[in-house]
């Protein structure tokens, strides 16, 4: 969809990245770093100092005191991380359940490891959990649960409720959980971001992955990490010493700075989101599409039934070639689409462009 929006001219609320830069300091440090040769191999889980800070955060945000040492792993990307964390626990035939719509990279990274992806389905408008269902696809080969919250492309997160229905299952089962938590600073109205990391019980069975790419606006650094326990993390760093070995020296440097000097942009995020979430939704009131609540993470759905019966691959082509505005069809992330009509915008953008595409979607 990127590259049909570039072929059209289309302003471009489809893949998910922002259209704004990280944060000067952030930029000057990797510069800095890289100009003083810091530019060779990083220990393989990360440089002690990222680590370190890592762990700050994650006493400050969820108050849970981590060895980062043995604990926290730092990752090319969470896509690198959410890839080495399946390959570390599935074994052929193993089955783990991931929800549609899901994340691309989940399934072809369970499949590439010998597991079956078991998907079960959520939709609109609530894109709730039925736990009794989930509980119903638990198998003996059942090896882990995939979560994401807030939620791509939903933007929907968990709820107590959904995180004490989980957690007594994967007790129940023994089975581990990978939690992608890459959206976890950016929930709206005051709706905390419920993580594996506050729950000691769940954390002793939990991958949690995160990404610096979403918090600090740097999503081409291909930055994230990994936090488990020490006997988790053991298994996680013999895959990623193979996949990558290490990730890129100057940016741990940097990142490692940043968390340090700049706590107030992770803890003023929420906010900075919430203000465009609202500017596009405000700006779309007058439009034929069904806003959807976004609770958290930068994207907001439009149901666009009452616009058009097009399918919804057909009805992004034509939004991009005819209005000029590129979104995601929604049945990309389902196994079996649903045959909602349903598509996926992007608020990481400047308030202007969030304007200029409303204004064009209020013409439909
Ligand atoms: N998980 C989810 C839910 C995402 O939206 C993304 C970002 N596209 C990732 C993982 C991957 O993050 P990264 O760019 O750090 O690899
Ligand atoms: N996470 C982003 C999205 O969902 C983009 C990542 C990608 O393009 N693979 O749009």
């Amino acid at each position: 969809m990127s590259a049909l929006a570039n072929q059209y001219q289309a302003i471009n609320l489809s893949q998910g990245f922002p259209e704004f830069d990280a944060p000067d300091f952030l930029k000057k440090q990797l510069a800095h770093y890289a100009a003083s040769g810091l530019n060779q191999y990083a220990p393989s889980s990360g440089i002690a100092g990222l680590q370190a800070q890592i762990a700050s955060l994650v006493q400050r945000r969820y108050a849970h005191t981590l060895d980062p040492d043995t604990m926290v792993t730092v990752t090319s990307g969470a896509t690198e991380a959410l890839f080495v964390a399946i390959q570390a626990i599935t074994h052929q035939g193993d089955e783990i359940i991931i929800f549609d719509p899901a994340y691309d990279s989940y399934a072809p990274a369970i499949e590439l490891a010998g597991g079956k992806a078991v998907h079960i389905a959520l939709r609109s408008p609530d894109y709730r959990i039925d736990w009794q269902l989930v509980a119903s696809k638990v198998t003996n080969k059942t090896r882990a649960i995939i979560i994401n919250t807030p939620h791509n492309p939903s933007a929907k997160i968990l709820t107590n409720k959904d995180i004490t229905a989980l957690k007594s299952l994967l007790i129940e089962h023994d089975l581990l959980l990978i939690s992608d938590e890459v959206y976890e600073h950016i929930t709206f109205d005051g709706q905390p971001h419920l993580s594996a990391l506050a729950d000691k019980e769940l954390f002793e069975r939990s991958f949690v992955i995160s990404s610096f790419g979403k918090t600090f606006h740097c999503t081409g650094w291909k930055m994230g990490y990994c936090v488990a326990p020490a006997k988790l993390s053991e298994e996680f760093r013999k895959v990623h010493q193979y996949v990558t070995f290490s990730s890129f020296t100057p940016a741990q440097f940097a990142l490692t700075d940043m968390l340090r000097e700049h706590g107030e942009h992770v803890d003023e995020l929420a906010m900075f989101y919430q203000q465009k979430r609202d500017v596009l939704v405000e700006a779309l009131q007058g439009s034929r599409f069904k806003v959807l609540a976004s609770e958290g993470t930068y994207f907001l759905l439009l149901d666009y039934s009452a616009i058009s019966q097009l399918d919804d691959v057909a009805f992004c082509e034509y939004l991009i070639k005819e209005m000029g505005v590129a979104a995601i069809p929604l049945s990309v992330f389902y196994e079996t689409p649903p045959g909602d009509k349903i598509i996926r915008l992007c608020f990481a953008k400047h308030t202007e462009t969030l304007l200029k595409a409303a204004e064009k979607l209020c013409q439909l």
